[in-house]
């Protein structure tokens, strides 16, 4: 028997009509590193979004479901493009700034991006690969920047854009096309942490059902009374679901734009009272070295996101300390991202070491996701928090295959799907019986020593918890007699005393770390490579360490 209800396709374009009009004052403040930030209110938004999405049809024939890519820093115009784009029935592609330029064009090249939206200030990365990029059509620059960069031969047949002049005197209104729910909206390219990137393809159903779970009050659970301060770039997994999350319930948004930097991110904070805020950690490691150096009240911060990888005990504890509220969650770029999150159970008090450690791990399933850990025979592991395994999940907002291989077919590999169709996630934890995800590391980041494994995440958290340390990474190096074994590399503070004796011994200290998983090669660096996204790039660290490049003292 079929159910007596109404069959309403779940679309991005019913999320802008909503929080544009139900949530009209709604607003988003764009930084601008100048005296006053920029501020549009939802209302605003929506009828922009309508009038971009007329001049994309009109002047500049986009149809059907064209690709229309944004190259663009956290601002208003990057939301118009987020809703305009797929609410005409086009599928927008965030291309992710930090990438290298050969694999930006390759990205470009295989989603057959017709048109750019770019911010001026990304056109000096632009201009020079705009005659590689041969899908592309027309490019519609944002904001400031040097528009000569794309003066003439740069430039060959691409036509070029003023976006405000675009737009200008079209319809503020938009007869939406009722899609079908299961339709392409958007598309991400994994930042390729691990190898060559790989395009995910969000439906309208999957950014719907995902923007819903964000708003839950056992996940993000904000309202009209909060602003989140959207550091997560808005081509990094749709910022976390967080432009759509906030236009259902009109969460105001206050972006960053290009001002990434702690002291303007401290600024930021100081002056518009974001209520919450999402990051990975590296960026919230800065802000707190420049919170140490120069303290602000940062109070406003009852909730701090804090997901993309592990979160360090330290940090948390630095953030509670200045009344910032971390929330550790789990996802990816194939999983939209909201995978778990970091919500106590009820029963547990606040304040406790048992809270604590409920907080760090990387939380519980939401509904809409299954998981299991899945062990080195391909059996299923018991939720016992002791079993480790290889998490795979599955659920309306998890990816179940890539954007197209060469024959034009969705890419199923063997080693990301399951053979009955769940997300191989490439990370290796434990579950406890009451469904909470601990992390041990990435499949690919272990360090398997004599048979038995050294998790980096581990050795990393112990040392970001000594007082001398900012950052540390540890990667496997192989080793003649263990097979591979930790290489630890450290960022000191200024001033440290700290030598690699002490750390070793800070690490053995009260059993933090077994004896035999204390690393004995180390390294000092000025920084942690990072990645396009802002993660330890531990691809670069070992290939330097095969290279030489890196000064090692073995202990
Ligand atoms: P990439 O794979 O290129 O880094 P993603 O942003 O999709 O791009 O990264 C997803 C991965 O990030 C996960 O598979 C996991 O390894 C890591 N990750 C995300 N959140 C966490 C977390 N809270 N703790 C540990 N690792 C995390």
């Amino acid at each position: 028997m079929l159910s007596t209800m109404q069959d309403v396709p779940l679309l991005i374009s019913r999320i802008l009509t909503h929080g544009s009009t139900i949530h009209g004052t709604s607003q988003v403040t764009t930084w601008t590193g100048e005296d006053e930030p920029h501020r549009r209110s939802f209302a605003e938004i929506g009828a922009r979004a309508a009038q971009l999405a007329h001049a994309l049809k009109d002047d500049l024939g986009v149809t059907g479901d064209e690709r229309v890519a944004t190259l663009a820093w956290n601002n208003a115009e990057h939301v118009e493009a987020y809703f305009a784009i797929p609410s005409m029935g086009a599928v927008l592609h965030t291309l992710n700034l930090r990438l290298p330029p050969e694999q930006l064009a390759w990205i470009v090249n295989h989603a057959a991006d017709r048109v750019i939206i770019a911010n001026g200030s990304l056109l000096p990365l632009l201009a020079p690969l705009l005659p590689h990029l041969k899908p592309v059509e027309h490019v519609v620059v944002t904001g400031p920047g040097d528009r000569s960069l794309l003066d003439g031969a740069a430039v060959g047949h691409i036509h070029v854009h003023e976006y405000e002049d675009l737009i200008a005197g079209k319809p503020t209104s938009y007869d939406w096309p009722e899609l079908d729910e299961r339709q392409a909206a958007a598309m991400c390219y994994t930042s390729g942490t691990t190898g060559d990137p790989k395009g995910v393809v969000y439906s309208h159903r999957s950014v719907y059902l995902h923007s819903m779970q964000v708003n839950m009050a056992q996940s993000m659970g904000l309202t009209d009374e909060d602003t989140s301060l959207v550091v997560v770039p808005q081509f990094h997994v749709n910022a976390w679901g967080l432009p759509h999350a906030t236009f259902m319930t009109g969460v105001n948004m206050l972006m960053p734009d290009r001002f990434l930097q702690p002291a303007p991110l401290a600024a930021m904070i100081e002056s518009e009272r974001p209520t919450h805020a999402a990051a990975v950690p590296t960026i919230w490691q800065g802000l707190l070295a420049e919170l140490t150096a120069n303290p602000r009240d940062v109070s406003c911060l009852g909730q701090v996101t804090i997901g993309g990888s592990a979160c360090p005990p330290s940090l948390m504890e630095a953030f509670d300390k200045l009344g910032m509220r971390v929330c550790h969650a789990w996802g990816m770029t194939e999983t939209s991202p909201l995978g778990t999150i970091a919500r106590p159970p009820a029963g547990v008090a606040a304040g406790t070491e048992e809270e604590f450690a409920y907080r760090l791990t990387q939380g519980r399933f939401p509904a809409g996701v299954e998981g299991r850990l899945t062990g080195p025979g391909g059996e299923r592991l018991p939720w016992d928090g002791e079993s480790a395994g290889e998490l795979e999940v599955r659920g309306p907002w998890i990816a179940g295959a890539y954007y197209n291989g060469p024959d034009g077919e969705p890419l199923r590999p063997a080693d990301k799907f399951s053979e009955d169709g769940w997300l191989k996630t490439g990370d290796v934890g434990t579950i406890s019986a009451d469904g909470y995800l601990t992390l041990t590391d990435r499949a690919k980041d272990v360090i398997k020593s004599g048979g038995e494994w050294i998790s980096s995440v581990e050795l990393e958290n112990a040392l970001m918890s000594h007082p001398d340390v900012a950052e540390a990474a540890v990667v496997a190096v192989p080793d003649d007699k263990w097979g591979e074994r930790p290489l630890a590399t450290v960022v000191l503070k200024e001033g440290s005393t700290a030598t690699f004796e002490t750390l070793r011994a800070f690490l053995a200290d009260e059993g933090k770390i077994a004896k035999w998983q204390l690393p004995e090669r180390w390294t000092i660096v000025e920084a942690v490579p990072k990645t396009s996204v802002g993660k330890f790039d531990k691809k670069v660290l070992r290939r330097q360490y095969a290279e030489g490049e890196l000064d090692v003292t073995s202990l």
